[in-house]
């Protein structure tokens, strides 16, 4: 197995906990507005709640969706693109500093996964991971539940998952199997770009897969990868096999998409970057999702067609997926929620109506 960084980050946390049987029931918790995610929406969101006195509780997952509570940026190294740090800050860090902020602010944050949301009629209904029970109740809820990396279900894909195979360089491309061997990179985009140019550091050459004849990724990451000495570019071509000794990974076969000849390359290592899938299962069914599966808002807003139902970050957004473009969206969710709750009529025992 690959040691990960997500790993690492997931045993510093304050209470860690791994749920394989049903926990015993609790009384419901009511609360007047809880944020389901801990990425940059989530947090964002939880400071201007909070602010507004509107004591919010987050739920920041533990582990779900495959990630640590922090969600995407724990995997990276450098952000260089969030205001406010002139010299780039780690991922992990940024993510540590606005769980501090968040909590500061007076945010409860229960490392807790919700496994099923409620919102058919108000308040609406959420189940904590591993109780059959309804274990909290809430006026409004701010999905921010993100997204995460698309798999490819190539051949020999599920014999090399994590024996050569992975979704995050930045996690795990340190490890041995790596050192100083050729490694493949798919995809054309930001993620692509980047995790290339990480595993230059390790591997003795990154061989990238683009399927067109052009990369999606900024200017500024696509002359980076191009002008790489370590990289090699393969346009219009795809991965078709994943190929091993059985242990470990050893060969990816390509097809090119134009000439349809196959190919192959030698590598101890595929890593994906073709994109992500947004995590909608709590609301799939009960909320409008696009044809990509991601939450429709009201242009300009967080509104989903759910009243009292917000959506915040990479879960509602396939264009920018950005971090301080996450975060504005989980200052607007917070802005909607309070104006929300402060049309809802509240009755004395603190269940809300409209
Ligand atoms: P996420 O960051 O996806 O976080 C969602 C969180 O919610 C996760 O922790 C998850 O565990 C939790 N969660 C999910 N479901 C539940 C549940 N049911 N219950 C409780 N918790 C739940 N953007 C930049 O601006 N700059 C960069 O340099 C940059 N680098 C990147 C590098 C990589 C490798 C990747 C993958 C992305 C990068 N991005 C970057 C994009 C950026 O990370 C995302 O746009 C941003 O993190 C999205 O924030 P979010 O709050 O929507 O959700
Ligand atoms: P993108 O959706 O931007 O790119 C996905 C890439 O994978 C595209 O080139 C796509 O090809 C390709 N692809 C998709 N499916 C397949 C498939 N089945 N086979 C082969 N190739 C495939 O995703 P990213 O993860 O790169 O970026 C997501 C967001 O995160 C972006 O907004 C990006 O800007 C941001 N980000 C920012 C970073 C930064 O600013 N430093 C770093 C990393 C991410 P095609 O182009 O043909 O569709």
């Amino acid at each position: 197995m690959f040691s990960s960084l997500r790993t690492l980050r997931l045993a510093t946390l304050p209470s860690t906990r791994a749920f394989t049987t049903s926990r015993f029931a609790m009384a419901p918790k009511h609360h007047k507005v809880t944020v389901i995610g801990s990425g940059p929406a989530g947090h964002t969101a939880a400071v201007y709640l909070a602010r507004a006195q509107l004591k919010p509780t987050m739920f920041e997952g533990m582990m779900a969706n495959g990630f640590a509570p922090g969600g995407q940026l724990t995997t990276t190294t450098d952000v260089e693109n969030y205001p406010g740090f002139p010299d780039g800050v780690l991922g992990g860090e940024l993510m540590d500093k606005m769980r501090a902020q968040s909590e500061r602010c007076g945010t409860v944050i229960e490392t807790e996964t919700i496994t099923r949301l409620d919102c058919s009629e108000r308040p609406f209904k959420l189940w904590r991971e591993g109780y059959d029970e309804v274990t909290d109740t809430a006026d409004a809820v701010i999905l921010a539940t993100g997204a995460s990396a698309k798999r490819m279900n190539l051949p020999g894909e599920e014999t090399y998952w994590q024996r050569g195979i992975s979704a995050c360089a930045v996690c795990d491309g340190a490890v041995p199997i790596f050192r100083n061997k050729p490694l493949v990179v798919i995809g054309g985009g930001d993620s692509a770009a980047e995790e290339a140019i990480y595993l230059t550091k390790y591997g003795s050459h990154v061989h990238v897969l683009v399927r067109r004849d052009v990369l999606r990724a900024s200017k500024v990451m696509a002359t980076r990868l191009l002008s790489h000495p370590k990289v090699t570019v393969h346009f219009n071509t795809v991965p078709t096999e994943a190929v091993g000794n059985g242990d470990l990974l050893t060969e990816v076969r390509t097809r090119s998409t134009k000439t349809k000849e196959e190919g192959s390359i030698t590598a101890s290592g595929l890593f994906y970057a073709i994109g992500h899938e947004p995590a909608t299962s709590l609301v799939k069914g009960q909320v409008d999702l696009d044809e990509q599966g991601y939450i429709k808002t009201i242009p300009g807003s967080t509104l989903t067609n759910v009243p009292g139902l917000f959506a915040a970050g990479d879960v509602q957004d396939k264009r920018y997926r950005q971090a301080v473009t996450s975060a504005g969206s989980g200052c607007m969710a917070a802005l909607d929620a309070e104006r929300y709750l402060s049309e809802l009529e509240v009755t004395a025992e603190g269940k809300a109506k409209l």
